[in-house]
């Protein structure tokens, strides 16, 4: 088939990836840039609601994803102590009926492997670190940290967090410090003995912290645990996917949660510490012939579970702009991507800072409904109202 054009991807993270998938499939010749040299196996577990597993769809990895991860019987939200629940979201059979999908919970590193086995080796440049970007009428010209350039007709830079192409764009502006940090680790489940998890996807809340805990394998034999808790503000690590925690100190700071997190705490043998990180929301996420996708325009906390699924959706969308448009238009299709994803991204980005969803029955359909397959397009200037 004659290629679209050629487009340039930054990043081969969860986002990069899935565009990558879809827009070769719309037709498109797509490279890959990646700058770590080979992908590691960060030991995280990750949800992916049903509005995720709505796009994975649409990529085609949802049966993938089914197969290798654990569903949930419910979202169990927990007082700390007490362990009373103060709101039980229903999982399984119900809410994949309710949602058209299923809430999957699964290792970060497999899902990051599917997407990657979708992607040709040909196309997937490792080792390739972004330096900056020229643009004009004609092209992008990308210019590499070993001094190599590469000619596209567009870039999509899905670069995370600290996006090069973002800085480039908009101007020097480091993410803020949120002054807490979560503690994270996947270790096997025969480790907890004879008292295991339940079924469910399990958030303990206390007062200014909280604990989630999950199985992330369909034979529930690995369980995951990420927290949020606050620290001295002067704490950072620069490359925080690999710093180490102190198990002891995290087993202190939850030493008046329940037993059963105790439990928890008590069995693991190893943690790790992530700065939570946050931007405002970006003033504009494309120029010209260059667009953002997921962490690098809305990195968000964690606490809704809908960072991935936010660049998850973002490919979709973008594909579909990109589909009808095709590469002569693709300023304008870069528009109306961004008039599309912006309003409900920003949306989760707020409510995820406030930390309160799912705490208390209600206020899921307009997260886990929506469909980023199936959505209406609007044009730019044309914000549907949210019913
Ligand atoms: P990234 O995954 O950050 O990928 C960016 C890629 O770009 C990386 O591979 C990087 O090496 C590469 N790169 C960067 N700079 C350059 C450069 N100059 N040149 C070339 N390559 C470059 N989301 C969910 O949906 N569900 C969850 O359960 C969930 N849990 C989370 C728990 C925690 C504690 C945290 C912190 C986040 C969680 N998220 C979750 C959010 C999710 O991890 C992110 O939103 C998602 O990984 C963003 O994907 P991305 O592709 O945009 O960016």
């Amino acid at each position: 088939m004659q290629s679209r054009g050629h487009i340039g991807i930054i990043g081969a993270g969860l986002g990069g990836l899935a565009a990558a998938t879809l827009l070769r499939r719309g037709g498109y010749r797509v490279t890959v840039f990646e700058q770590a040299p080979a992908f590691a196996r960060v030991g995280a577990g990750i949800q992916m609601g049903a509005n995720a597993m709505k796009a994975l769809r649409a990529i085609g990895l949802d049966a993938e994803v089914r197969r290798i991860g654990f569903r949930p019987d419910s979202l169990l939200n927990r007082d700390h102590d007490t362990g009373a629940i103060t709101n039980e979201l229903p999982g399984g059979d119900v809410l994949e009926a309710r949602y058209g999908a299923p809430h999957m919970c699964l290792h970060r590193a497999d899902l990051h492997a599917a997407l990657a086995a979708a992607v040709p080796a040909e196309d997937l440049h490792l080792g390739r670190k972004l330096a900056g970007i020229d643009q004009d009428a004609a092209g992008v010209t990308l210019r590499f940290t070993d001094g190599a350039r590469e000619k596209v007709d567009a870039v999509i830079a899905a670069d995370g967090v600290h996006s090069v192409v973002r800085e480039r764009m908009l101007g020097k502006e480091a993410p803020r410090f949120t002054g807490r940090v979560a503690y994270r680790t996947v270790f096997p489940a025969a480790l907890l003995g004879p008292q295991r998890l339940n079924n469910s996807r399990t958030k303990w809340w206390g007062q200014d912290r909280h604990l989630v805990m999950y199985y992330i394998t369909a034979a529930r034999d690995e369980v995951y645990f990420v927290t949020s808790q606050p620290e001295d503000p002067s704490w950072m690590t620069p490359e925080s996917w690999s710093a180490r925690g102190d198990v002891g100190a995290l087993r202190e700071s939850f030493s008046n949660f329940h037993p059963e997190v105790r439990h928890v705490l008590a069995a693991c043998p190893q943690v790790w510490k992530w700065a939570l990180l946050a931007r405002d929301p970006l003033p504009r996420w494309v120029e010209g012939r260059v667009a953002l996708l997921g962490d690098a325009c809305h990195p968000m906390s964690p606490y809704m579970a809908q960072g991935a699924a936010m660049a998850l959706e973002d490919a979709v969308i973008l594909a579909r702009c990109l589909g009808e448009a095709g590469i002569d238009g693709i300023e304008a299709a870069f528009r109306r991507y961004e008039a599309n994803r912006k309003p409900r991204a920003t949306d989760i980005q707020s409510l995820s800072a406030e930390n309160t969803f799912l705490r208390r029955p209600g206020g899921t359909d307009w997260v886990y409904g929506y469909d980023a397959a199936t959505a209406p397009l609007d044009e730019p200037g044309t914000r549907r109202q949210v019913a």
